[in-house]
């Protein structure tokens, strides 16, 4: 049996004093959260009053962005350049969104590929959701940056509990692109009971309900905590309820109120139904001028707004309880989470429901964030008596045929662990494996950080592809990796050791780290030409054939601009850059439109002629 020891402890995280910020990136309000002094708060920008910054980005004339309070303030404004709900977007297609966008005001584009994100146009830019939300993160990086006094280039962001992995990785591409080294992804649900130190004992065994209201989406979590670590047992929820609905009930109360001049104000009304609605959390009554008339709302009449809503979540409730196969009982405590959360009915509603007082002494708002912080200042190996401490500072993987790498255990999996792969040789005979170990986030194992390698000597003669060999990778509680190859069929095993100090520094982890965030930089510019050039092709295609289906009824003068501008875009494809084939494609579909407009009508006429229509 071929074994060699590594101790991946060496330059792990515990050792570094450099600050790891925790984030909660939300739909509406997105927050920044740090610990200090064994306490987490949340980070105020000098400039702003709250710690909640906006999730929103105005970009000027000059397509500069500009993030928080001060876009939130264009939006009335400037509706198709400023950009909210940037999470509903993340790690989607058009077609996933296709039935949501209204709930959104500015545009966003199919590029007719599938698997491609969807695209968000801004005047004559487009973006992708991971690049709007890296700018919201980068916004993040600087507050926390001034506030510390210092850099800050580490992270754990929370995610929806739901959120797949297409969702997970976009939000950690958004992180890179920040200039961020996202250490982890949390579910949200996790770092707001962490928030209220549910976790920070290993031993004791709990299940937990997260109820979390935000401004435009609603989710219930059950998570059970074993071992310190928390595992997720069943969601449910609306992506489309919250603060915001609440809001529109307020606005269309208030507009019951209101003579006819005065009813279509709308934006006016919302921003004060928002208002009405915080202050009906602490008083029992509302009432403003607006515009020579009277707004009133009372508490009960509030209340009675909102029932079916909160009706609604809590029908959800139950179906998250079922779906985890428990009884109410079983469940041991309720965080409250979300600004919606702070009012006094849906509080009530959720501790009747459950059975149980609620944990809401913390700002909703801001658990999610605090309980991001608490992660990062374990990873950061400030809490030594926790065990949601260990996981594996980078990819652990083998090199495989054209020397790519082939990851067994992904970086940041939990300590101790164990995870293995079949392999098979690629040559009749063959009798022999070089089995060579790497570490690092590369997909070339040139790229990544060689651990070390043995040779499994002896299989028995086979044709290529017959042997079944085993190769598992163990890590222990100490984080020492065993690497165990074994051919299944004949059962043989060689043993060879091979020592070395496989420690890895810090600087060399911070080099290999940054070297994959630079690279992620390479390879979306790379991506994004490949997409245009793809988009670019079709729309060449689709001329061509447009040319050839109307030929009859084009001018000789359009055929031959129309040719012209397809020349150009095919060259364009072969040498351009991405802005320049974007321009010429913008002045070929420029050009070509109207005219197929025009095609339209002359091919309808066409059709109808001779034909008559019913009376
Ligand atoms: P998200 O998680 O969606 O980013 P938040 O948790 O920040 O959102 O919640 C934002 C919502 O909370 C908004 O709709 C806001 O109006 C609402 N909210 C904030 N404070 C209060 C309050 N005192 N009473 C009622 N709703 C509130
Ligand atoms: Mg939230």
């Amino acid at each position: 049996m071929a074994k060699f020891s590594i101790n991946l402890k060496d330059g792990n995280v515990e050792h570094q004093k450099e600050p790891i910020i925790g984030i909660d990136l939300g739909t509406t309000n997105s927050l920044v959260a740090f610990i200090k002094d064994n306490e987490a708060y949340c980070i105020i920008d000098d400039q702003q009053k709250s710690a909640l910054v906006p999730s929103i980005i105005y970009f000027d004339e000059n397509d500069q962005p500009i993030v928080g309070e001060q876009a939130k303030s264009m939006m009335a404004l400037h509706p198709e350049r400023t950009i909210y709900s940037i999470k509903r977007l993340i790690g989607k297609s058009y077609k996933d969104f296709e039935n949501q966008t209204n709930r959104i005001a500015y545009k966003i584009l199919d590029d007719g590929l599938d698997s491609s994100l969807v695209k968000v146009v801004v005047g004559e830019k487009l973006y992708n959701p991971i690049q709007l939300s890296s700018l919201i993160l980068k916004e993040l990086k600087n507050i926390a940056e001034k506030s510390l006094d210092q850099n800050v280039q580490k992270a754990v962001i929370t995610v929806p509990a739901y959120f797949n992995d297409s969702q997970r990785q976009a939000t950690r591409d958004a992180g890179k692109l920040a200039g961020l080294d996202v250490l982890r992804i949390v579910n949200e649900p996790t770092a707001a009971s962490l928030s209220y130190g549910i976790g920070l004992n290993k031993d004791t065994k709990e299940i937990v309900a997260v109820y979390d209201l935000g401004g435009g989406t609603f989710d219930i979590s059950i998570l059970i905590l074993e071992d310190g670590v928390f595992e997720v047992l069943s969601t449910n929820g609306d992506t489309n309820l919250g603060g915001d609905d609440i809001d529109q009930l307020i606005v269309q109360h208030f507009a019951n109120q209101l003579n006819e001049s005065n009813k279509t104000k709308f934006h006016e009304l919302r921003t004060i139904a928002e208002t009405a609605k915080k202050q009906l959390s602490f008083q029992d009554q509302f009432t403003t001028q607006f515009h020579g008339e009277t707004l009133s709302i009372d508490i009960q009449q509030f209340e009675q707004l909102i029932q079916p809503l909160i009706a609604k979540t809590l029908v959800a409730c139950q179906r998250v309880v079922t779906d985890a196969v428990l009884d109410i009982a079983e469940i041991n405590r309720v965080v409250m989470v979300g600004g919606s959360t702070r009012i006094p009915a849906i509080k009530k509603a959720v501790a009747t429901f459950f059975k149980k007082e609620v944990y809401d002494q913390l700002n909703p708002d801001e658990v999610v964030a605090l309980g991001a912080a608490i992660q990062a200042d374990i990873l950061a190996g400030n809490r030594k008596d926790l065990l949601l401490i260990d996981i594996t500072p980078l990819s652990l993987g083998i090199e495989t045929v054209g020397g790519l790498m082939d990851t067994i255990l992904p970086r940041n999996s939990k300590v101790p662990n164990k995870a293995g792969r079949q392999y098979t040789t690629s040559v009749d005979g063959q009798t022999t494996l070089k089995v060579a170990v790497f570490q690092g986030e590369r997909d070339l194992v040139t790229d990544n950080r060689k651990l070390g390698e043995f040779i499994l000597k002896g299989i028995p003669p086979m044709p290529a592809g017959i042997p079944k060999i085993d190769i598992q990778f163990v890590v222990n509680t100490d984080g020492i990796l065993k690497v165990v190859a074994k051919e299944l069929r004949s059962g043989v095993a060689q043993e060879i050791e091979i020592k070395s100090t496989y420690g890895i520094t810090e600087e060399e982890m911070a080099l290999m780290l940054l070297d994959s965030i630079q690279n992620a930089e390479k390879d979306m510019k790379i991506r994004a030409l490949l997409e245009i050039q793809t988009e670019a092709s079709s729309v060449v295609h689709s001329s061509k054939k447009f040319i050839q289906q109307n030929i009859q009824f084009l001018e000789n003068e359009e055929k031959e601009t129309l040719n012209n501008h397809i020349q150009l875009l095919e060259n364009a494809i072969k040498v351009a850059t991405k802005d320049e084939i974007q321009t010429v494609m913008d002045a070929l579909n420029a050009y070509a439109t109207p005219i197929a407009h025009q095609m339209m009508d002359v091919q309808i006429l066409e059709a109808m002629k001779g034909k008559k229509i019913e009376a």
